[in-house]
């Protein structure tokens, strides 16, 4: 049975490189879950990775969601974006700084959406392991653009940056 019936399937990178990243990544699963129309179906393994950009900054650790929800991209932005705030990201943040808490739609349903604040598919996912891993775990989803699997992106990836999968698991949230 396809418990998702009549809404979209959905996919959240996450990533937390400051505080407690563990349990910063599993308050934003147990918010995402509460979200109105929206369930959270699955999780990826956790990933520790090395930062990009500024290297002077602690390793992150990243995972991604599968969601089921009846909630437009839009309005999944400005939840992901009130949950950053909630566990503590400042608004103003600095892009490409340490960040308590990141949540990115990579992918939404077949979604493909360009609208400036809002770029779906993530226009970053097929450049960065931290992001591809986790979604290879989660049934390797087909890019809607580049028409490829995640472990086919993944093997194109020009991402030489060092990621590993950790022993950690999330807490059951039901
Ligand atoms: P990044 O995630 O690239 O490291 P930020 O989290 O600071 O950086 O994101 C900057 C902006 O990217 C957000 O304010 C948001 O409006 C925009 N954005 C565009 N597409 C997406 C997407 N698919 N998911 C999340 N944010 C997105
Ligand atoms: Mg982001």
């Amino acid at each position: 049975m396809n418990l998702c019936n009549g809404s979209h399937i959905v996919f959240i990178g996450a990533g937390s490189n400051v505080g407690d990243r563990l349990q910063n990544l599993q308050h934003a699963l147990e918010m995402l879950d509460e979200l109105p129309l929206t369930f959270v179906e699955g999780v990826s393994g956790i990933y520790i990775s090395e930062p990009l950009g500024y290297t002077d900054q602690d390793w992150f650790y990243n995972a991604a969601f599968r969601l089921c929800t009846g909630l437009t991209p839009e309005r999944l932005l400005s939840y992901c974006k009130r949950i950053e705030v909630l566990i503590g990201r400042p608004a103003d943040h600095p892009r490409w700084g340490p960040r308590v808490i990141d949540l990115d739609i990579l992918l939404h349903g077949d979604t493909v959406c360009n609208l400036g604040h809002l770029t779906i598919p993530h226009p970053e996912l097929h450049n960065r392991k931290f992001a591809l891993l986790p979604l290879r775990d989660l049934a390797d989803p087909v890019h809607p653009v580049l028409g490829k699997k995640m472990h086919e992106l993944l093997e194109s990836c020009s991402d030489r940056s060092i990621i590993e999968r950790s022993d950690h698991t999330f807490i059951k949230i039901r």
